[in-house]
């Protein structure tokens, strides 16, 4: 069966962190905008970037939130550019158990950045439009990727081909298949 090719379009934010300043206007608008109903309240604990700073060494890092990870990382890393340090875990997007960073300050549970999807959409996510100085950027690409097989529509069609042609002969055609394949990859 031919595999079939569909557009995708993949959205980033691009952050620059030579330009944030440390405003955290990013993080009040992304909780405001989650909150429910929206515009409620604009805790920023409960919000999906966070921004690490330090004025005194002139270091602000806007992290988005990720994936949850259940385990936390055995080693840690340091980085230094240009002369400044940044610590264990400042660009790391995870939720995990190591940290409270990216968790629902009542509940707990963990927070991701959904690139503010909404109906009708925006048409670039509120901490972007939100970051004054430019620090964050939104970007589209469109990439093609292989069309995956639904698992329902794949079982669907098995049923017609059993209701057809009988299970055993379908068996018999998918050894037969496995066995030529087989024989032309030795
Ligand atoms: S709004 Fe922009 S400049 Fe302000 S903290 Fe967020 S990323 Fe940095
Ligand atoms: S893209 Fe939207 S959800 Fe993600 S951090 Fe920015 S404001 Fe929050």
């Amino acid at each position: 069966m031919p595999v079939e090719k569909k557009k995708k379009i993949v959205k980033t934010i691009k952050i620059d962190v030579d330009k944030c300043n440390g405003c955290r206007a990013c993080e009040v608008i992304c909780s405001a905008f989650h909150a429910a109903p929206q515009y409620s309240n604009n805790n920023p604990g409960r919000a999906r970037i966070q921004v690490s700073f330090d004025p005194l060494k002139d270091r602000y890092v806007p992290v988005f939130a990720g994936e949850y990870t259940p385990a936390e990382c055995l080693g840690r890393d340091k980085y230094i550019i240009n002369g400044k340090e940044y610590e264990e875990c400042e660009f790391c997007r995870a939720s995990c158990p190591s940290r409270n960073l990216f968790k629902e300050p009542d509940s707990g549970l963990p927070l991701k950045c959904d690139m503010c999807e909404s109906d009708p959409p925006l048409d670039e996510p509120m901490c972007v439009k939100w970051c004054v100085d430019e620090a964050l950027t939104y970007e589209e690409r469109e990439e093609e990727v292989e069309e995956e097989v639904k698992l329902e529509d794949l079982e669907t069609g098995l049923e017609e081909l059993a209701n057809k042609y009988g299970l055993d002969r379908i068996a018999d055609t998918l050894a037969r298949m496995t066995s030529k394949e087989t024989a032309t990859k030795k």
